[in-house]
């Protein structure tokens, strides 16, 4: 995918912050910390355009750029931090939940998963909540750098029994690019209006 633009739209802490938009939106989901910022500058090709929180789970709010004039990336809020109070927690659920319910130009979730770890209670309630609502997802499970070669495929099995998925998820470092083309390829019917 050929990036020509990449814009910052506007961050919102409730629906009526939501910009008016009739662009199609692929959304990107998953614990703080999984990699959610740098899987998206890297589908991009931007080195900074989403920040990385320094304070993991602490800012709950929906991030929206627009890219090449024509689709919306959408950066939900991170879950799963431990030390962030219920109120905290209370206030993303609003704010996902309004946002994957009622978001008509929503057409596909990118769930994050860490390669090295089991999906987690909250991954696989996001995952029944987009299957709820009845949002397409894409499942990535991101750090493979991380593992020896050989395991690799057996953590992707892991994530595809532990989330009761048909499709093994498609693995992702940011630090060999080589994944970058296989996720746009996945995400490119969605954007097309
Ligand atoms: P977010 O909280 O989900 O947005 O996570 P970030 O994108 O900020 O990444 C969290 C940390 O993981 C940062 O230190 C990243 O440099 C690191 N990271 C992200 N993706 C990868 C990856 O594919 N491989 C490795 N080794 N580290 C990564």
């Amino acid at each position: 995918m050929k990036i020509h633009s990449a814009e910052f739209l506007l961050s919102a802490s409730s629906k009526r912050q939501f910009p008016a938009s009739t662009l199609p939106e692929i959304a990107f989901a998953g614990r703080s910390n999984v990699g959610k910022s740098t899987l998206i500058n890297s589908l991009l090709n931007r080195k900074k355009l989403v920040k990385t929180s320094a304070t993991p789970g602490k800012t709950q709010l929906i991030n929206f750029f627009k890219i090449n004039e024509k689709f919306i990336f959408v950066d939900l809020p991170g879950y799963g931090y431990a030390k962030v109070p219920q109120s905290v927690k209370q206030k993303w659920h609003n704010l996902v939940e309004d946002y994957l319910s009622e978001r008509k130009t929503l057409r596909n979730v990118v769930l994050l998963i860490d390669c090295r770890h089991d999906p987690t209670l909250q991954d696989r309630q996001l995952l029944d909540w987009l299957e709820y609502y009845q949002r397409p997802s894409l499942i990535v499970a991101s750090k493979i750098d991380k593992l020896k070669r050989g395991q690799v495929q057996k953590n992707l099995q892991k994530i595809k029994h532990g989330l009761s998925i048909e499709l093994a998820p498609i693995g992702h470092s940011s630090m060999q690019h080589g994944s970058r083309e296989d996720i746009w390829k996945k995400l490119s019917p969605w954007i097309k209006s």
